[in-house]
């Protein structure tokens, strides 16, 4: 006989700080929610050390300890946290439809709501000693990271808008920016490049790829060469930022989902509402512009609301109709 489909009224897809929040929330309403975590238990945040600026903890914690933390809060009211991949999704179109998802290759589950938190994973240059020092003075996140660095000299690798929004943000914390572009030109609009160049403490260098990172345990300085000339200087840093760009993880939805040129869901309005009756996008999967973990928690309540509301509106018009 063949084996009977599980049925769940919410599935949550991932297990960073938005999934674990919808979990806490989608409980607590008893949806009784199953949430996958995905690759990485706990999300971008078990990269990090320190999180000094989630409310809450007034000495900072770090990063994996907090995850651990938001698990066993959504595992109090009830949340079935399950180790597993989702590998395939077949979305409903229906009101009150019921979607199809399939797990770690193998094991199908039917949902009555789903809600995205898949995140996404900042793109790093890939070189042996700047993936060594991730966490000792490289981060992907100057606005998460930066003040570990008041007052010293830092450096940031980009060219586009976010690359200089967030050296314009360095440049007000630290002592001095310097910026690495590889092209003879930025990306950045004209206003942002504006800002950048009117900032005193902020060097541009063009043409200028990043070597080697320096240090043993920690960032202690940064090889840069001239991909014109093949020139190479040290610059003495104590922390390397990398801002060339993220990509969400929403592969598995293309074709089913609405999104932007670059992957991120389109959500309705001011809610997490998809295209897609039913299903609910939370956490950096649908905002390129924050990517924040207490942004991610906030819509990751925001899509538990909206799927306890979309359930009970279901609900209604089944009594309805029957
Ligand atoms: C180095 C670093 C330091 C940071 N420091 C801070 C900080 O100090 N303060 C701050 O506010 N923010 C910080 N951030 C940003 C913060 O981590 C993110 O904004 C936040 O984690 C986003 O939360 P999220 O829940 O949307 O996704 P993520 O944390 O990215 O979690 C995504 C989850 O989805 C899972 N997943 C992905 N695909 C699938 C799939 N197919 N099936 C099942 N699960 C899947 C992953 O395994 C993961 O658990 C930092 C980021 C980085 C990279």
């Amino acid at each position: 006989m063949a084996e009977k489909i599980e049925r769940v009224k919410t599935l949550i897809v991932g297990s960073g700080p938005a999934g674990y929040t919808a979990a806490i929330y989608a409980s607590r309403a008893d949806l009784k929610p199953v949430l996958y975590t995905g690759m990485e238990p706990g999300g971008q945040l078990t990269t990090t050390t320190e999180v000094d600026n989630f409310p809450g903890y007034p000495e900072g914690i770090d990063g994996p300890t907090m995850m651990v933390q938001l698990q066993q809060q959504a595992e109090r009211f009830g949340t079935d946290v399950r180790i597993g991949l989702v590998t395939g999704v077949e979305l409903s179109d229906e009101i009150g439809g019921i979607h199809k998802l399939t797990i770690d290759n193998s094991k199908e589950i039917e949902a009555e709501t789903v809600i995205i938190s898949t995140g996404a994973s900042a793109k790093y240059l890939n070189i042996p000693s700047e993936q060594r020092l991730r966490g000792g003075g490289v981060s992907a996140c100057a606005v998460c990271d930066g003040f570990f660095y008041k007052g010293q000299d830092v450096a940031i690798v980009g060219a586009g808008d976010t690359a200089a929004e967030e050296a314009s943000y360095l440049a007000n914390i630290c002592n001095k920016v310097t910026m690495l572009v590889r092209k003879d030109y930025m990306r950045a609009s004209k206003a942002m490049q504006h800002r950048v160049n009117s900032l005193e403490n902020i060097e541009i260098k063009y043409n200028t790829e990043v070597d080697e990172v320096l240090g043993d345990q920690v960032v202690e300085g940064l090889r840069v060469v001239n991909n014109q000339t093949g020139e190479k200087e040290d610059i003495s840093i104590t922390g390397l930022f990398i801002a060339i760009g993220h990509k969400p993880n929403t592969d598995i939805f293309k074709g089913q989902l609405d999104m932007d040129e670059t992957g991120y869901i389109i959500t309705k309005g001011k809610s997490t509402k998809t295209n897609r009756p039913g299903v609910f996008a939370s956490g950096d999967a649908q905002d390129k512009e924050y990517r924040q973990a207490v942004t991610a928690a906030g819509t990751g309540c925001m899509a538990a609301l909206d799927a306890e509301r979309y359930l009970a509106t279901v609900e209604t018009e089944k009594e309805v109709v029957s």
